[in-house]
């Protein structure tokens, strides 16, 4: 299989090129080819095939030749380890919890996939890999537990200091060994412009091999199909096929559920659930694309002005503006939405949401009122624990810390503090011993 850039400038790659560079040298994203179909065997045998098989099959026809089927196996495995049940809330409304994972969000299964195919391509470079990533929070920690002693690549990450929470601070800079966390002294836009001018520094990339495990790149976006498949492996057999609801923010996760849809993984309907940042739910009233600055919410992960894989959407329908709308629909949930939703979805079914998961809820519930036939599965992307600042005070209750997050929790911080100027950025990248 081959990826072409939807700038259409620059040659289609491999898997391998793809995952290596992340963005076309036009600046695209990448987009494959063709869609494979699956196989009728897999589709009718979903409840007894295990996950790992599932992901692997789901995955392969997009890696071609880069990665030998052994190895596949293995990453697949690696990266599918934790559970992903789907658990009833309402009589129409499951959860898909995809916070089972180390960092407690979905991100972990694109981090860990990516990490393992990157490890993999790495024993073929003369020199270490370097990953250059910016986090406002949640992607750092994912891409340091996914990256966590995959062998030829190292990790540099970079936050702001005291704005990431407790939690997020310890999951980038507790592990050690080839993650290195440089703790900013500025803000996550300092951070990001520090990263930016890495990569256009040709005097460092003539030295170190950079390349950024941001979520575009091809490797983090194609696992997030296996989600779905496990969703519906879960699903009543004799249930219609369920609308899904999925929180979004740069829209790689209901991007990857539509492209499995294509591929022939029955659903209804789509449902992009966003907050307060609504260029998607504009366009699909208005067909006008007005990206704009990001709002600050309390379900950060999502404030996107301008979410990078809608455009990948576009393409999956053949910028065909009705067939479009036809599976997608979407919404924009408020602040005080979100809370009210945390608080009257626990006091009512005794189950608690964390800020992301409750956009997606109400908006289920609205798009369920509008069409009282269909069920739905909420995709649920983050542990509540993640957001005790905004959870605890409106339960009134302590949200108690998972086992992974306590053992990290005790472990000493390790970072090195850094002013917000490249100058200092530089001089690491040129005197760490990789
Ligand atoms: C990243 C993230 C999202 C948004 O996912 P996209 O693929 O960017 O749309 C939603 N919820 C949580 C908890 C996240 O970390």
């Amino acid at each position: 299989m081959k990826f072409y850039s939807l700038n259409r400038q620059s040659d289609p790659v491999s898997f391998k090129e793809a995952c290596i560079r992340g963005q076309a040298p036009d600046k695209g994203l990448y987009f494959p080819e063709r869609i494979p179909l699956l196989s009728d065997q897999l589709k009718a045998n979903l409840r007894s095939i295990s996950n790992e098989a599932i992901a692997l099959e789901v995955i392969r026809p997009y890696i071609g030749n880069s990665i030998p089927d052994n190895v596949l196996r293995q990453i697949v495995e690696e990266t599918v380890n934790f559970d992903i049940p789907l658990v009833a809330v309402t009589e129409s409304v499951s959860s898909l919890e995809l916070f089972h994972g180390p960092t407690l969000a979905f991100k972990d299964v694109g981090a860990r996939f990516m990490s393992r195919c990157l490890g993999y391509f790495s024993r073929e470079e003369k020199n270490k890999i370097v990953v250059l990533v910016a986090t406002s929070g949640d992607t750092g920690g994912a891409v340091a537990h996914g990256f966590y002693g995959v062998e030829g690549v190292d990790v540099v990450i970079l936050y702001p200091s005291g704005k990431v929470s407790s939690v997020q601070e310890k999951q980038l800079t507790a592990l050690g060994k080839n993650i290195h966390a440089l703790e900013v002294q500025g803000s996550f836009d300092d951070c990001q412009q520090m990263v930016k001018q890495a990569f256009a520094d040709d005097e460092l990339r003539a030295k170190r091999f950079l390349t950024s495990a941001n979520s575009i790149n091809v490797a983090r976006w194609l696992p997030q199909q296996f989600y779905y498949f496990f969703a519906l492996k879960q699903w009543p057999q004799d249930a219609a096929a369920p609308v899904f609801s999925v929180p979004s923010g740069n829209f790689g996760n209901i991007c990857a559920g539509i492209l499995a849809h294509l591929s022939g993984l029955p659903a209804r309907h789509f449902l992009a659930a966003c907050n307060a940042n609504d260029v998607v739910p504009r366009f699909l009233q208005s067909q006008d694309y007005q990206p704009r600055q990001a709002i600050a919410t309390i379900s950060n992960a999502m404030d996107v002005g301008n979410p990078s894989n809608f455009i990948r959407i576009l393409e999956l329908f053949h910028q065909e503006f009705s067939s479009l709308t036809e599976k997608l629909s979407s919404c924009s949930i408020s602040d005080d939405e979100t809370r009210a939703t945390i608080r009257r979805v626990y006091q009512e079914y005794d189950y608690l949401l964390d800020p992301h998961g409750a956009v997606g809820f109400l908006a289920l519930e609205r798009y369920l009122q509008a069409h009282p036939d269909s069920q739905g599965i909420l995709l649920e992307t983050a542990h509540p624990v993640k957001f005790y600042d905004v959870v605890e005070p409106l339960i009134g209750e302590k949200v108690p810390l998972p086992n992974a997050v306590k053992e990290i929790m005790q472990l000493p911080k390790k970072s090195t503090l850094m002013p917000a100027n490249y100058d200092a950025l530089k001089e690491f990248l040129f005197s760490y011993s990789a």
